[in-house]
């Protein structure tokens, strides 16, 4: 589904296109207009628009849905947020000190460093690179669609 699939349109052909029942769409007075589900800028967009907040999804989306300690992936329900520096040690909820955990792993570590719980990060946690998404919108819906572009 989502190795040759992909078609591109300008604006003006996206327009006619019909939504079928499913699709997401916005209505305007004379139409409905099918949202999309990839745009492509031609300019750069991303210095114009913030980073998003640290978000569940947001950390999993970064992280490609991979524990940071084991290396594998999982479903969204079957995956923790993980303090690095834990918050009881005074660690923040920021982009640089929270990653994808399995729940398994997340038990491992308790409420240590990675140091003293012996596991390692597999990837240090770096900034997001999706701000074009906002996260809020990922909340309610995650398209796999997206995953190709979601940089690691
Ligand atoms: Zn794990």
């Amino acid at each position: 589904m989502l190795d040759n699939d992909f078609k591109t349109f300008t604006i003006w052909e996206w327009i006619n296109i019909e939504p079928k029942d499913g699709d997401d769409y916005i209505s305007t007075v004379s139409r409905r207009i099918k949202i999309p589900k990839i745009v492509v800028a031609k300019t750069d967009v991303e210095t114009r628009i913030s980073r998003p907040k640290v978000s569940r999804i947001g950390v999993f989306i970064r992280d490609g849905f991979t524990c940071q300690y084991c290396g594998k992936r999982f479903s969204y329900k079957n995956l923790t947020i993980d303090h690095v520096i834990p918050r009881s040690r005074g660690g923040r909820t920021e982009w640089l000190n929270v990653v994808t955990s399995c729940i398994s792993c997340n038990i491992k570590k308790g409420d240590r460093t990675p140091e003293e719980a012996k596991i390692e990060l597999i990837k240090e946690p770096r900034l997001p690179m999706i701000t074009i998404l906002n996260i809020k919108e990922i909340e309610l819906k995650f398209y796999p669609e997206w995953e190709p572009y979601i940089l690691r």
